[in-house]
């Protein structure tokens, strides 16, 4: 069978020429250049033809184009090609180059006579997927998506990888707009399904659950059978888009057993948590249904641990950043957290301790090509590394992990970025860990991928010329100016802007290079801002004069309403008017800021300002001033009042997922403080805990300490019971006085607490305007008061 025939003629051809080939469409991910066949997408920010010039230098001969894009950068592709010696690499010009590389993938597909699983769920795919492709390995040799690869180029990309020894497929999909489903399903043509969960939250481009559910089902439309948890209703409504007899609830709580349609299984699980017993009963029905035995099942699944997110960032013991990435280690998961790493390498100098990686054809050879250059130090842990021990010198070889511990402290990183890359059951977080500053101290974690949905949603709000200034004043709100920065560089944010000339020095020099606007910058620091190319916002004439002598370019702010800086109306008019400067100076925005754009109470005095600032800019033009970009709306502006985006908008806490009530339901919050348990006691009645013994035992209670005070963040009017933590999903009140370092938590009624138990203090889970309520104050205070000793751990690509 080859279906050749249904597919058009530029397709089959393709095929044909390239099945052998790496399909590419991260310039990052080239492996062997001669076997690329480089896929050139419109990105958001970075266009892929921009990168054919520099891939066509590095040997790269095979590229699928988009028509008008390779002529608007043909010329300097007609450079590259004159400077190598080769003849000229085949460009296939198409009209779009993602519907080229699905129809490419859906035909291999049709290659291969295999069963093949499909995941698809709101939560726990990646973990599902990797969790069965671990337990159907003991029997069949399974191709499996590499990391999240998921969405509508991720699926292609990991079809592809089906190649003729294997025998079994496990895939997941995501999706993110109606409609997606039924390509997905087009390419994949699974066999079976699993049916993770459907959650509540981000609907996102959904108009309603049950059209996302409909959709999520459809993939399974033609499945021998489909995997889903046995509650409510869910089964009931999958029988309406798979046949009755073919939908396979399994029913099980808890860790150990469970029943697979009618079949009870003697499954035992380790101690995890819920809904990663869900995960690993999924994984575990659908391994059973393929044959894989019980005792196999267990065998595998006692190895199971939950999986953190993937790259997290910390500061290292010996100074230089270390970068952790557990989640799965394939030949792409790797490349791209070297990427990744080199981004972040101040020394230019990559340490990697690297575990096992996954294996697939040609892997040695793969690894040579991508460690020789850029790694300058390597440390290879476990046997399989043994067999490539050779092929690097200066390598160190341990072994097993319990090995490479006991020599971690006596070697020495400094001057070196770490990246640790094993996969999840090796454990080599561990080595992250020791390699870290701190320890088990309060942690701030900022998960990028969150931050970037974010990012992304208040731009879908915004029209396509609007540009986006990301406010990334007080250390972006207290998580870190220079990783956010350059996150929101990465994803195409326009501008940023800081309160403080030093703030905006601090970006600089880290490397930023988008504008920055700085908003309250006094004379003296001017040359600074010449220095490090900052554009001071200007509020009195004296400012636009000093900043004309530097030749500096200017944000003017006109006060509307909020009673802070700004011109006042008339003062701006003398401006203009009476030549005060302005005609003379570059001035690269007028804008103004609104005083209550998340209250409904106040919008009539929201539109008021804006309609001064629209009357203020008209007669400015009247006076004969020259056009320049305005800007008015901070997050809750955006959601709320759209159409007076003009040309600009100033984003800031709902990056971070919390914007106002509009917009919530589409926003991930993007924080979370935790700490741990440091001590637990039992108090009998009638004790009293903590400074001031305003704690008060009224009968017997079990007291945890947690390793957070208000020296970290946490008010001391969050004390005496008016907040409380989470353990282990539940809440434990505060009890007695928050002190320094510390303070005491009520945990008699949650089980399962122990010392070093996580604490979250906020959460995805826990809103942090519960904490904000309790201090009466709003989330920004909370935020950039977080103090400097938490240590801030960064996620997410
Ligand atoms: C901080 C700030 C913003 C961003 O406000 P958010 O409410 O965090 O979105 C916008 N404009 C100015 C002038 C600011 O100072």
């Amino acid at each position: 069978m080859n279906h050749e025939a249904d597919f058009p003629y530029p397709i089959a051809r393709l095929y044909r020429q390239y099945h052998s080939y790496d399909l590419v469409i991260d310039s990052r991910l080239v492996g062997d250049p001669e076997k690329v066949l480089f896929f050139a997408l419109p990105g958001q920010r970075r266009d892929g033809h921009e990168f054919i010039p520099a891939l066509i230098r590095l040997g790269v001969r095979h590229f699928v184009a988009q028509r008008q894009q390779f002529f608007r950068h043909r010329e300097a592709i007609a450079r590259a090609v004159g400077a190598i010696r080769q003849s000229p690499p085949t460009v296939n010009l198409v009209d779009d180059p993602a519907a080229t590389l699905r129809q490419l993938a859906a035909l291999h597909r049709r290659q291969f006579d295999l069963p093949l699983i499909a995941i698809t769920g709101s939560n726990g795919k990646t973990i599902v997927k990797n969790w069965l492709a671990e337990l159907l390995a003991t029997r069949y040799k399974v191709c499996s998506s590499p990391r999240s690869y998921n969405s509508l180029l991720g699926v292609p990309l990991s079809v592809w990888q089906l190649r003729d020894h294997h025998e079994i497929g496990v895939f997941e999909v995501g999706i993110s707009r109606p409609g997606d489903m039924e390509q997905l399903r087009h390419i994949l043509l699974p066999t079976h399904g699993i049916l993770t969960n459907i959650g509540t939250a981000h609907l996102g481009n959904f108009s309603s659950q049950a059209e996302l559910e409909r959709e999520k089902l459809s993939l399974f439309r033609e499945v021998d059978w489909l995997i889903l948890p046995g509650r409510g209703e869910l089964p009931h409504r999958a029988a309406d888009i798979v046949e009755q007899g073919k939908v396979i609830p399994w029913q099980g709580e808890g860790g150990a057993d469970m029943v697979v349609g009618n079949e009870a299984l003697n499954v035992r699980f380790p101690d995890l948590p819920a809904v990663y017993l869900e995960n690993a009963r999924s994984a575990a029905a659908a391994a059973h249904l393929l044959g894989i035995d019980t005792p196999t099942i267990n065998g595998i699944a006692g190895g199971f641990v939950p999986l953190t997110n993937r790259l997290e960032q910390r500061q290292g013991r010996d100074g230089g950043p270390v970068i952790n990435d557990s989640y799965s280690n394939d030949y792409g998961a790797l490349a791209a957290a070297i990427s990744f790493a080199e981004t972040l390498d101040p020394f230019d100098s990559l340490t990697l301790i690297l575990g096992t990686v996954q294996d697939m054809p040609d892997l040695d050879i793969k690894l040579n090509s991508l460690l020789r250059d850029r790694i300058k130090r390597l440390l290879l842990v476990g046997t399989a590394n043994r067999r490539i021990f050779s092929d690097f010198p200066g390598a160190v070889f341990y072994e097993d992990l319990t090995s490479l511990v006991e020599a971690i402290g006596e070697l020495d990183f400094s001057g070196q970025t770490v990246l640790v890359k094993g996969a999840s059951y090796e454990g080599l977080d561990q080595v992250a860990t020791m390699l870290s500053r701190q320890l088990h101290r309060t942690t701030l974690k900022i998960d990028l991928t969150a931050l970037r949905h974010n990012y992304r949603t208040y731009r879908g709000k915004l029209p396509d010329h609007c540009r986006v200034v990301v406010m990334a004043k007080a250390s972006a709100y207290g998580s870190g100016a220079l990783p956010v920065a350059r996150t929101l560089e990465d994803l195409g944010a326009d501008y940023l802007a800081v309160a403080y000339p030093e703030e905006g020095r601090e970006l600089r020099l880290g490397g930023i290079k988008l504008p920055i606007m700085v908003l309250n910058a006094e004379a003296y620091s001017f040359p600074l801002l010449v220095q490090y190319d900052l554009e001071p916002v200007v509020h009195r004439a004296e400012q636009l004069r000093w900043a004309n002598n530097l030749n500096l370019r200017v944000h003017i702010e006109l006060d509307t309403g909020m009673g802070r800086l700004g011109f006042q109306p008339e003062e701006f008019h003398d401006l203009y008017a009476a030549d005060k400067g302005m005609a003379a100076a570059a001035v690269a925005s007028i804008f103004t800021h609104l005083a209550a754009s998340e209250d409904p109470l106040h919008d009539s005095f929201t539109r008021q300002q804006l309609a001064t600032f629209d009357r203020l800019y008209e007669s400015y033009l009247e006076g004969g001033g020259a056009p320049v970009q305005r800007h008015a709306l901070n997050s809750n502006g955006i959601s709320r009042f759209p159409e007076a985006a003009y040309d600009m908008v100033r984003l800031g806490i709902g990056l971070y997922g919390l914007g106002d009530d509009s917009l919530r339901m589409h926003l991930q919050p993007a924080l979370s403080l935790t700490t741990t348990v440091t001590a637990l006691c039992d108090r009998p009645a009638g004790q009293t805990i903590g400074y001031g013994r305003r704690g008060h035992i009224e009968d017997d209670r079990r007291i945890a300490v947690i390793s957070i005070g208000y020296a970290d963040g946490l008010p001391r009017l969050a004390g005496e019971g008016r907040f409380a933590v989470r353990i282990n999903q539940l809440l434990a009140p505060t009890i007695g006085s928050i002190c320094m370092d510390m303070c005491t938590v009520d945990v008699t009624d949650i089980p399962g607490v122990t010392v070093g138990s996580e604490v979250e203090i906020f959460s995805p889970d826990h809103p942090i305007e519960l904490l904000a309520r309790a201090a009466q104050t709003i989330p920004y205070e909370i935020l950039t008061n977080i103090g400097s000793r938490v240590h801030r751990i960064y996620v997410g690509e």
